[in-house]
């Protein structure tokens, strides 16, 4: 029961949602929507038509941990390229196209997984019918894209228009947003004529909080599961925070059921980020470590960021498990993070104690905390694919050592030999 004043509100549950199917017996099929966990996707950033270079880039972000890999297919050279392609990955496929719906048609040929069209660039109502007919003839699903930069008829006048328009009224996009909800609302109706429901519906644009409203309202309007992104968000350093304010705040809400962060640089951050995203909200099983380090302060007396920056590669390329690692630069918070964490290292005075589920392992100079950290995180993990230790488990309840004694409290302590003197620096 809430104690008195207080109501406790959890994240919302996860939005139901239809259930779409995508893959085939070679990439194993994947869900999206209903019960599915929350997938990730990324695009490939090469050319589609050079084949051996796109299969690579797409099992690098497979390798990364991509559920669902898109793929832009603008020239009939890059749809005949698929059927090659096909045979050779292991993750379901996306064809996104523009423009030309015979691109669709192609890529339906040649074994595509999903589709994703565009109805700010394709319109026509008898283009759209064969695309829709020739995914449904092979259970193939769409992905319908509205996205903001693609939306050029601003000045739209019709009716729907302008009841939209006042329900959005006092909102600083409402004008957008009405246009936007208009346009899935036509181009939706296209595929109900055709009894056509294996459907995904995205809605980007490059501004987050227009994002959370946008998907928000789409959520209430219609059942179909939702693939979120804020399109154009930039690169990494401004991108991930754009994508993360917008992503979370509708997870936590409930909405969304497959995301693509898009970055411009290297795509095997999206994927990364994307995956980062879920675990952080605990909708995703963490796989690889989990890195915890201290941001540093006045107190610290080691090279706590190249220290941080070393394990962080070491242990991704090193440990599969999902272990629980801090790295903490000092006494102050280093004992809590420990408790939490399956292995940790606090420093002190150029060195470092090492602790392994709450039980200290070794009290080593800051040249050796690397290879010594590292060693046992492997041996850890040696020792949970046993069965000998399980994650998340304590096994002692730490006892840190009393270092802040000559800072005060301590002192009387360390003074008697009581307690060991490492993050003390000598002055
Ligand atoms: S753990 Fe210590 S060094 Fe790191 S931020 Fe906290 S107080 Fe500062």
């Amino acid at each position: 029961m809430d104690p008195p004043g207080y109501t406790f509100r959890p994240m919302q549950a996860r939005r139901k949602t239809r259930q779409v199917w995508i893959g085939d017996d070679v990439t194993g099929r994947k869900a999206i929507g209903g019960d599915a966990p929350i997938l990730v996707q990324t695009m490939t950033a090469g050319y589609t038509h050079e084949i051996d270079a796109c299969v690579a880039e797409i099992e690098r972000y497979r390798q990364a941990g991509a559920d669902v890999v898109r793929v832009a297919v603008p020239e009939r050279k890059d749809t005949e390229a698929l059927k090659e392609i096909l045979k050779q990955v292991r993750v379901p496929i996306v064809a996104d196209v523009h423009f030309h719906y015979q691109r669709a048609l192609e890529a339906v040929e040649a074994g595509i997984h999903k589709i994703r069209l565009n109805p700010g660039n394709i319109n026509d109502r008898d283009q759209v019918n064969k695309v829709i007919d020739a995914c449904k003839e092979r259970k193939i699903p769409i992905r319908i894209g509205v996205n903001e930069g693609s939306i050029i008829e601003r000045k739209d006048k019709q009716k729907r228009m302008e009841e939209l328009g006042k329900y959005f009224a006092g909102h600083k996009s409402g004008h957008l947003l009405a246009l936007m909800i208009a346009k899935l609302e036509e181009y939706l109706e296209i595929f109900h004529a055709r009894d056509f429901h294996d459907i995904v519906i995205s809605a980007k644009s490059m501004d987050p909080a227009l994002v959370i409203d946008i998907y928000t309202e789409i959520a209430d309007r219609f059942d179909y599961p939702l693939h979120l992104g804020v399109t154009h968000a930039g690169p990494k350093s401004t991108g991930a925070i754009r994508s993360v304010a917008a992503l979370s705040t509708l997870i936590a809400n409930g909405i969304g059921d497959t995301l693509r962060i898009s970055y411009a640089s290297d795509h095997i951050d999206e994927v990364k980020d994307g995956l980062e995203i879920l675990y952080c909200l605990g909708k995703r099983e963490r796989k690889g470590v989990e890195l915890i380090a201290c941001p540093t302060c006045g107190r610290i007396q080691v090279d706590l960021f190249t220290l941080v920056k070393e394990v962080e590669v070491k242990l991704a390329a090193e440990i599969q498990l999902p272990i629980k690692v801090a790295v903490m630069g000092c006494i102050v918070n280093g004992p809590g993070e420990a408790e939490g964490a399956d292995v940790a290292v606090f420093a002190g005075d150029r060195r470092g104690i090492i602790y392994v589920q709450g039980q200290r392992v070794a009290n080593v100079p800051e040249e050796e905390i690397l290879d010594r950290l590292l060693k046992e995180c492997k041996d850890f993990e040696a020792r949970v694919k046993r069965g000998e230790a399980k994650l998340g488990d304590k096994v002692v309840d730490i006892v840190p050592p009393d270092p802040i004694g000559e800072l005060g409290s301590g002192a009387q302590k360390i003074n008697a030999g009581l307690v060991e003197k490492v993050t003390v620096r000598a002055t």
